[in-house]
This record gives structure tokens, sequence and C-alpha cells, in this order.
């Protein structure tokens, strides 16, 4: 509904009568291989684990995602997730399917919302992704993890602080399957990701693969 009222420009570039033109669309920056088999960061010959994730204790067995976090795709994360254009959605949705190789995954998951934000709007990027990708993979999508609690921001801290910040911060209903499609929104540094694969690792997971739309590359 809150479509039709906000007026239609592109979230990128400001052109009338569209949500994303179709330039915007083709140029948003997609990560191709090689890439770490692990955290799934470009790299310069393909890794099994990069200087980014090698000596982490890493709950996930990959993740992989569509863009870059670039200027471009931090207008459209931010239309999407701020302006609740559904329709940026199922752009995000097939520029993944175009990216990233299916899962394999008996079910896909979304990282929960913060009860502080998000669920305001009644609109929550992860699960919207989850959806649309779990229709296309042909798998069906569970809710099993919760937040324990609200995190603070992560903007601005160090990693090991982000780290720090998530760690525990979710719970799964279990049993929840043994392999299980994680999906959000935009990986930064992993912290969150992989609090959540922890948390469905205690509820039985034995394989979790983590699928955003966008990564922050550094
Ligand atoms: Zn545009
Ligand atoms: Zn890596």
């Amino acid at each position: 509904m809150l479509d039709l009222l906000l007026p239609q420009r592109c979230v990128v570039c400001g052109l009338r009568g569209t949500q994303l033109c179709g330039p915007c669309l083709s140029h948003l920056p997609r990560i191709e291989a090689p890439l770490c088999e692990r955290c799934g960061t470009p790299t310069a010959w393909p890794v099994r684990r990069c200087r980014e994730c090698s000596g982490r204790r890493l709950a996930f067995a990959s993740a992989r995602a569509a863009v870059h976090y670039d200027d471009a795709v931090r207008a459209f994360v931010a239309g999407w997730k701020e302006g609740a254009l559904r329709r940026l959605g199922a752009a995000a949705a097939a520029v993944v399917i175009e990216v990233v190789q299916p899962p394999t995954a008996e079910v896909v998951t979304f990282v929960p919302p913060d009860p502080d934000r998000g669920l305001k709007r009644g609109h929550h990027p992860p699960r919207q992704l989850a959806e649309q990708l779990a229709e296309y993979w042909e798998l069906p999508v569970a809710a099993p993890l919760r937040r324990r609690r609200a995190a603070k921001r992560q903007r601005g801290l160090s990693r090991t602080e982000r780290r720090r910040n998530v760690a525990g911060i979710f719970t799964a209903k279990g049993p929840v399957p043994r392999s299980i499609a994680l999906v959000d929104d935009v990986y930064t540094s992993g912290a969150t990701a992989n609090a959540a694969a922890s948390a469905l690792r205690k509820a039985g997971a034995r394989r979790v693969e983590i699928v955003t739309f966008a990564r922050v590359v550094r």
C-alpha cells in the first residue's frame, strides 16, 4: 500500500517512474569468483580460507553474497529497509538468484528482526528475501531463530567488538534440520551471521550456509 503513496523514483539515481531503473539494476556490482571458499570474500585466486576468516572459529560452512556494498547498493538497501519498497526486495532476490549458487539445504531461514527496529514497520527485508529465495529454490521456510535481547548498534564497532556485541544474542527453537540456508540482507563483518549460525548449530544444525544480498568487501 505504501508503495502507491510514495513518489516513484529510482532509489539509486533518482530517475522518475520506477523504484529502481533498469541501468541501475544492471550496474549493481556483482561479486565474481575467485572467492574465499569459506567466507565468500573476493580473492586474487581461489582459497579455502582467506586472511579475513582464517584462524576464526566460524559457525557457518560458507557465506555467499550477490553484490558489493558500494554507494549504489547502500542507497538500494536503505530504500529497501527504510522505505518499505517491496519491489526492491524482488529485485534483490533476482540478483541473488543470478549470482549465488543454490545452497544444499533442507530449509531456508533468516536473521530475525531486532525488536526495537524493523517490526514497527511490519517489514523485515531478510525474511522477505528468504521467502522469495526459498520459493525459487523450492525449499520450505522456517523461523526457528529468536533474539534474546537487542544488540547495540554495530556501526562504529571494531570487528572484535562486533563479535562480542552479538555473541549469544540469538537462540533457536530446536530441533532444526541438519542443513540450513540462513539469509540476511547485508554481510558486514560476519559477526551477526556467525552468531545466528551458532544458535542454529546448538539447536541441531550440522551445516549452515549464509546467503546475503550484499557484502562489505574490505
Ligand atoms: Zn537508476
Ligand atoms: Zn575467508
